[in-house]
């Protein structure tokens, strides 16, 4: 599957741009800082999620907006060579998570996921992390 040339490769690379910060450590700071323990990148749940919390039957996903195809996102391009390649391999990936989200949705697991974009901005996204971690339940009961 993997034949593309290393231009084309570098040309990817380009459009992912991904040097300094990783989205994945940023997510994981915040959450360890809350005081969560979690473990990584779970290979027994569908889709390997990055970050899973078994007691609370939740998991997060942290997603690179052009691998996961992050839709309307200005960093969800498509390279401009071998787009029959990209589109299907990429649209391929987009399936992928979306199924397997259905997947940990029925049996009980609550999915968040957190885009590359949405990294930046460390309020809005601390608080989705604590929106979504905490406990639920009580508050269910009551409503
Ligand atoms: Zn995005």
């Amino acid at each position: 599957m993997d034949t593309i040339s290393p231009e084309e490769r570098s040309a990817v690379m380009r459009l992912v741009r991904e040097k300094n910060t990783n989205p994945e450590m940023v997510v994981r700071r915040i959450v360890h800082s809350m005081g969560y323990r979690y473990r990584l990148h779970c290979r027994t749940l569908p889709g390997c999620p990055d970050l899973v919390f078994p007691s609370k039957k939740k998991v997060i996903f942290v997603h690179g907006c052009f691998w996961h195809r992050h839709k309307g996102c200005g960093r969800c391009r498509t390279p401009s060579s071998r787009q029959d390649y990209w589109i299907a391999k990429l649209e391929g990936n987009k399936k992928r998570d979306l199924k397997n989200q259905k997947k940990l949705l029925a049996s009980g697991w609550s999915v968040l996921v957190i885009w590359e974009c949405e990294i930046k901005d460390r309020e809005g996204l601390s608080n989705r992390l604590r929106e979504f971690l905490k406990n639920s339940v009580k508050s269910q009961s009551q409503a």
